[in-house]
């Protein structure tokens, strides 16, 4: 990277920040001792999908948008944070660094999500991507389903429902 002021070829790292996606580094020309600052991003690669069937097919953002839009239907689902779920998946998958990617893997990262924000949406979803074969398969699903709520309410519930314990302010009779 060449010094922008004097076009020297040598900079030396001074400090760096790690964004997540990117690292800007902020260095110092050897020779005329100019500040500049370099950003590192990872250039994304096509990213092609190995389909059950070993068909392959250029992994699409869009659709996997779409699927989750689908599933996501008159749930109480921010579009931001759907927006955000693709992003997240984008990101996982292009840190596993593979030009190939099983599709499977794009469906369970993206149940994993949708399982953590919305159970409706999860099942929706589990119930296309996954096919269960039969109506045992989906309850057996479902019923895991509820079980994890379950724990998951008694572990961030309330501190139990004590409505009965109703004080009853007395006022007391002043004598004057
Ligand atoms: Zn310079």
């Amino acid at each position: 990277m060449r010094c922008p002021h004097c076009g020297f070829e040598d900079s030396k790292v001074i400090d760096s920040r790690d964004n997540g996606e990117t690292v800007q580094r902020r260095r110092r020309c050897e020779r005329c001792s100019d500040r500049f600052t370099t950003v590192e991003r990872i250039v994304l690669n096509e990213l092609m999908l190995v389909k059950r069937d070993g068909r392959r097919e250029p992994f699409s953002r869009e659709k996997l948008e779409s699927g989750l839009r689908h599933a996501c239907q008159k749930r109480p689902i921010a579009v931001g944070q759907l927006e955000a779920i693709v992003r997240d998946i984008e990101n996982e998958l292009y840190k596993l660094g593979k030009a190939e990617i099983e599709s499977s893997t794009v469906g369970e990262l993206a149940m994993e999500r949708l399982r953590r924000i919305d159970a409706i949406a999860y099942i929706r979803f589990a119930s296309v991507y996954r096919s269960y074969p039969n109506l045992r398969a989906m309850r057996q699903e479902m019923d895991r389903l509820l079980e994890d709520v379950a724990e998951e309410d008694a572990a961030s519930g309330e501190h139990g429902a004590n409505g009965k314990s109703a004080r009853n302010e007395k006022g007391r009779p002043r004598s004057g």
